[in-house]
């Protein structure tokens, strides 16, 4: 089928659920996607957070090949060889002590929710107070599915679907003091990103933190911590938590974890496993042999290749150009980010729309959350040199909006 003709086709067939560009892609290679005219694109997005080793890497595909042709699906009636061994590397490098797999964050988040409200209830069984209660945080993002959207802060993504799941409250983002007032044993579980991804690459601060951990304590509620996006190495470390020294009971893996394919996995300590029972919870084709096998290659490669402090290192770098842009564009009020979790935040939502346009002129994928944040999600392999070439990129882009709105009366001379 022709480009038109599939554009046509879904705009038939489809539910009209996204706004696609109009790009047609067909291969990728690194840290480039190429379309169907053979033009590469330099991805700043990696399928939002998803492709940690770029296009093609031989470990994935290899893998994949070699995989593929032993075993796909078996369900989880059966034992295969995966689960075990991403199990061992998940536990060892989350600090937590027991796995879940399923096939998305979304799902992950979902059983981690069924996790607190379960472990709420074991702990009522022994006498405790603990409550129902979810406090989640403003502006936090948990995916699509009911008990995730009803924790996720923003109206859009619940109204239309309302009742939501009820006894959820929402606490205002980094406030301790309306965590506090918030906070009672009615409450099972706190519910936070370490570092918020569609909600702006906002990082908790220090003492929010702390302050959720210990209220928690306080009361044997959970912390719990979506790892969905900043996981799995993006920030230089395994979990953006470990930045802070805080510890989680509960925590839920996904968008990188198999370099591509789908899967989810939710993580807990052994205290709060011991509520789960056979046939409580499942998933039919969650930890499928294939998709295991792929995270065990994709987190021996991410080993194998350094590349957690190489995203340190070039997200360091990325944040320091991107400062020095800010220095000499006012539009730019704002640069965060860890590691390869990198955005800048625009003076309007308008600007911020145009640059994403922009860049994908010049052949970069960007996106822009949060109304006025370009966000950055790069492969873990990009290179200083492409960074260097968006930087130029976003300069020049800058440069020439910084020209057109100091002659603002310019296009009026033109119609006049
Ligand atoms: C993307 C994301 C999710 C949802 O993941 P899906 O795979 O799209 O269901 C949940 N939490 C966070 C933090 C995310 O970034």
């Amino acid at each position: 089928m022709k480009f038109d003709e599939i554009r046509a086709a879904e705009e038939r067939l489809l539910l009209s659920t996204y706004n696609r560009s109009p790009i047609l892609f067909t291969g990728g290679e690194g840290v480039y996607m190429t379309d169907e005219k053979g033009e590469r694109y330099l991805d700043l997005l990696s399928g939002i957070g998803v492709n940690a080793l770029g296009y093609g890497h031989p470990a994935i595909v290899e893998t994949i090949a070699r995989q593929s042709r032993a075993l796909i699906h078996i369900s989880n009636l059966y034992y295969h060889e995966g689960q075990a061994e991403l199990a061992m590397r998940l536990t060892e490098r989350t600090g937590l002590d027991r796995v879940f797999f399923c096939n998305s964050g979304t799902e992950a988040w979902e059983g981690a929710l069924k996790l607190a409200r379960a472990y709420a209830g074991l702990k009522r069984s022994e006498g405790a107070k603990t409550g129902t209660k979810f406090l989640a945080l403003e502006q936090g993002f948990h995916g699509r599915t009911f008990g995730s959207m009803s924790t996720t802060y923003k109206e859009k993504y619940r109204e239309p679907f309302a009742p939501v799941v009820s006894g959820v409250e929402f606490v205002r983002f980094n406030d301790v003091d309306d965590l506090r007032a918030k906070f009672s044993d009615e409450v099972c579980a706190i519910l936070v990103e370490a570092i918020q991804g569609e909600g702006g690459v906002r990082p908790l601060t220090q003492e929010f933190f702390a302050a959720a951990r210990a209220l928690a304590n306080s009361t044997g509620a959970l912390l719990v911590v979506d790892e969905i996006q900043a996981g799995m190495g993006r920030t230089g470390k395994w979990c953006a938590y470990q930045h802070y020294g805080i510890q989680p009971d509960v925590t839920t893996l996904a968008k990188p974890l198999a370099g591509g394919l789908p899967l989810g996995a939710v993580l807990c300590s052994e205290e709060v496993a011991r509520v789960m029972h056979a046939g409580m919870h499942g998933s039919t084709f969650g930890g499928g042999p294939l998709a295991c096998a792929v995270a065990v290659a994709v987190i021996d490669t991410l080993e194998k290749e350094n590349l957690l402090a190489h995203a340190t290192e070039v997200g360091d770098y990325f944040q320091q150009q991107l400062r020095a842009l800010a220095t000499r564009h006012d539009a730019i009020v704002d640069v965060r980010g860890k590691g390869l979790m990198v955005a800048a935040e625009l003076d309007s939502a308008d600007l911020a729309q145009a640059a994403v346009a922009e860049m994908l002129k010049h052949r970069i994928l960007i996106n822009c959350t949060s109304d006025t944040v370009l966000r950055f999600l790069p492969p873990y392999i990009l290179e200083r040199a492409h960074v260097d070439t968006t930087i130029a990129a976003l300069d020049q882009f800058l440069a020439e909006h910084a020209a057109n709105s100091a002659a603002p009366s310019q296009g009026g001379q033109i119609h006049g």
